[in-house]
């Protein structure tokens, strides 16, 4: 499947904290299908809110929330489950989320290949953890993984059964340089020859400069 048009359509977020905080305010957006946008802004200014409402994990409190012909922000909890497993791969920031910590890498993307409905042949698994450096440590479960090998792991899992659209947040923050590389490199190739649609929450300017546009996000506002 080609990627998916991305939008959000006057999109407010807030959270009760100890005071009312309020994470995106009235943020619009569009990514056109099987483009790559870059999101980046300090912390705090609402990269991650964007991405989670993206994937389903939450909803806005007004607004519109939409992937492809999905309305994000009204299907039930069993239908967003459901895309999320074929269709939309977000990857968290905090390491090691979304993955078995039990199971090893390999078994990791063994279970996202199984329960995942592809529209499309998936990758080699072991191809996929030897281009991103993880072939010596793919059968150690992956809690006794270090920061960024997890890190690597989690991009994998998100690769693995080539959804057509994927939300990375901060997805090269704990990784060497050659790790990095590999990483960027995988990318820039899933956008050239996959067509999926990207959007990479990002500090980092390496990243940005691989995708066709930067939105900048500034106290819950984005600006294209
Ligand atoms: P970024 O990813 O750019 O760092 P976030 O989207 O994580 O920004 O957060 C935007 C704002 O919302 C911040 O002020 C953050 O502290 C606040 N926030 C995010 N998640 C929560 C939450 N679960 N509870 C309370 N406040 C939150
Ligand atoms: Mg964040």
């Amino acid at each position: 499947m080609n990627g998916l048009e991305l939008r959000l359509l006057d999109v407010t977020r807030t959270y009760q904290a100890d005071e009312l905080v309020v994470a995106l305010d009235r943020a619009d957006l569009v990514v056109p299908a099987g483009s790559c946008t870059a999101l980046v802004g300090p912390s705090g200014s609402g990269k991650s809110t964007v991405l989670t409402l993206l994937a389903g994990l939450q909803r806005p409190d007004s607004g519109e929330v939409h992937v492809g012909d999905f309305a994000m922000h009204a299907l039930p909890q069993r239908r967003l489950q459901a895309l999320r497993a074929e269709t939309v791969a977000a990857v968290l920031q905090v390491p090691g989320a979304g993955l078995l910590p039990w199971a090893s890498a390999r078994e990791n993307l063994a279970l996202v290949l199984r329960s995942a409905v592809c529209t499309r042949p998936g990758r080699e698994p072991d191809e996929l953890l030897s281009r991103l450096g993880l072939s010596s440590v793919a059968e150690i479960p992956v809690a006794r993984l270090s920061g960024g090998e997890q890190q690597r792991v989690a991009l994998a899992t998100a690769l693995v059964h080539r959804p057509a659209v994927l939300l990375l947040d901060e997805p090269t923050s704990q990784l060497d340089a050659r790790s990095r590389g590999a990483a960027l490199e995988l990318l820039d190739e899933i956008r050239r020859e996959e067509h999926a649609t990207l959007v990479i929450a990002t500090h980092d300017e390496e990243v940005a400069a691989v995708a066709d546009a930067v939105v900048r996000v500034r106290e819950g506002r984005l600006v294209a």
